[in-house]
């Protein structure tokens, strides 16, 4: 066999300090008429989403969806420091028996990107605060068969429960068949809450929905519950629970991002296909929708109280 080529200290890839091994690798391979995406590509694409995606993400537990070969070869999800993992990468005791990992600046972004880490799913907790949830997540997701229409008004309709209750939901696409509704909230001093109580808001708030609508909605975990309808997942909010980070790319193909939206583009016609790495160029030049997120966050106890939780 003809001998490796040596890359030379000029093409050497390094992106915001970290070094890529293998830049060229290619981690989507290119399909219907789209390039394909290099690792040398990721790397540069959170290093540009840095300042949009660190404030939902930095210094929070979080795993990581890995597929060094690519996402057509073996993918897995990684929570603690592994032999190798980057000294730029964060270790946060969460009193099991391995610490987790965590993001903490660029640098730690792209040592993601570098190790062949694609997606980040951080816990809804407070920067430094495993143990003190900031934002409640609705995962909704359709069953088979469901178009993106029925998500949209499913969407509208738990937007609407939740700014009755005088909260500020924000959404999102996922990159893959559904939209998460994600409320911020306040968990400083007084307003603090448990991860129990997070998770009995969720699902109170799930099943009101569902009761108004039984047709339409289901809280119930098993496929064979789904039957065309909505699956509110309201799990994502428990201690140790995850759900995909805005602006994170997927390892599907398409390689779609999890993209924050205004309320105003969640209509007819919404295309989530329109969200990918390959636009994130033009998407990156755009406002923020989600610029205010913190600002809307809202102490959940009187809310709590009110619904006799
Ligand atoms: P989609 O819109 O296609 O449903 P999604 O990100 O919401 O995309 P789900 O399968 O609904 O995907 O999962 C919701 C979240 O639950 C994920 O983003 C992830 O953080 C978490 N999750 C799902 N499966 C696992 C798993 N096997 N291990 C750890 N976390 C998981
Ligand atoms: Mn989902
Ligand atoms: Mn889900």
């Amino acid at each position: 066999a003809a001998p490796t080529p040596r890359r030379t200290g000029k093409d050497k890839v390094v992106v915001a300090g970290v070094t890529l091994s293998s830049p060229d690798k290619v981690l989507w391979p290119a399909v219907g008429g789209r390039p394909a995406i290099t690792k040398t590509d990721l790397a540069r694409y959170y290093e540009q989403a840095a300042e949009r995606i660190l404030p939902h993400v930095a210094d929070r537990p979080v795993s990581i969806i890995r597929a060094p070969d690519g996402i057509e070869g073996e993918t897995f999800f990684q929570r603690h420091a592994m032999p190798g993992s980057n000294p730029r990468l964060k270790l946060i005791d969460v009193h099991e028996r391995k610490p987790y990992v965590a993001v903490v600046d660029v640098g730690g972004l792209v040592a993601v990107a570098q190790s062949g880490g694609l997606e980040l799913h951080p816990w809804g907790c407070r920067p430094g605060d495993p143990e003190t949830p900031e934002q409640v997540t609705f995962d909704l997701d359709p069953d088979e068969g469901l178009d993106f229409e029925a998500v949209i008004a499913a969407a509208k309709t738990v937007r609407k429960t939740l700014e009755a209750k005088g909260l500020n939901p924000f959404v999102k696409t996922t990159g893959g068949k559904g939209l998460h509704v994600v409320v911020p909230i306040r968990s400083d001093g007084r307003s603090r809450i448990e991860w129990d109580r997070c998770k009995a808001f969720a699902k109170a708030v799930a099943e009101e929905v569902r009761r108004a609508d039984p047709d339409r909605f289901t809280t119930t975990l098993a496929k064979k519950a789904r039957g065309g309808k909505i699956f509110i997942d309201y799990l994502r909010n428990g201690r140790m629970a995850t759900a995909v980070a805005p602006w994170s790319v997927r390892a599907r193909p398409g390689a779609g991002i999890a993209f924050p939206l205004s309320w105003g583009q969640v209509k007819a016609g919404l295309d989530p296909k329109a969200f990918t790495l390959h636009d994130a160029p033009a998407l990156l030049k755009k406002p923020d929708p989600w610029k205010d997120f913190r600002a809307g966050e809202v102490s959940l106890r009187p809310v709590l109280k009110a619904m006799g939780l």
